[in-house]
């Protein structure tokens, strides 16, 4: 358990540092803003969804350590992927920080995104990891602004 933590330590660390993704794509149509009042997080989600298919993806604003490492991963697993893939692998995250950390995680496919899976021990921390898919799901219905309250 202790190397999950490690692991879950660098690649939050490092994701911090150099967001992947970050900005808006020049030929975004799909927007939507979440907020985590709760922590202070804000971000923005910028989809270029075209024939179901996630082209492209960025996130802007400002937030906990947590919350940006979230987002930039999230951009990474979900560019190219459909947008029924993409919420698959929301279903699959969600279901992987609210499980029992006593438990062992279940990772499927989620590749680098089961780090996450340390986030089990802090249940505070769930909402900063899930906003960002929270507000990519609402880019991709119908836009608008969500919040974890
Ligand atoms: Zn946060």
């Amino acid at each position: 358990m202790s190397e999950l933590r490690e692991l879950y330590q660098s690649v939050i660390m490092d994701h911090n540092k150099q967001p992947r993704n970050f900005g808006s794509p020049a030929n975004a149509n799909h927007h939507a803003k979440g907020n985590n009042p709760l922590c202070g997080d804000q971000l923005s989600v910028h989809v270029f969804l075209e024939d179901g298919v996630v082209k492209d993806v960025g996130f802007e604003g400002q937030g906990c350590a947590i919350s940006k490492a979230s987002a930039s991963l999230m951009t990474e697993a979900v560019k190219g992927r459909t947008q029924e893939e993409a919420e698959k692998i929301f279903e699959a995250f969600h279901e992987l920080v609210t499980s029992d950390p006593r438990e062992e995680p279940v990772i499927g496919d989620l590749g680098k995104l089961a780090v996450f899976g340390g986030v089990r021990e802090f249940p505070m921390r769930v909402k900063c990891a899930t906003l960002c898919w929270h507000t990519l799901r609402s880019a991709l219905v119908d836009g608008g602004v969500v919040s974890t309250e």
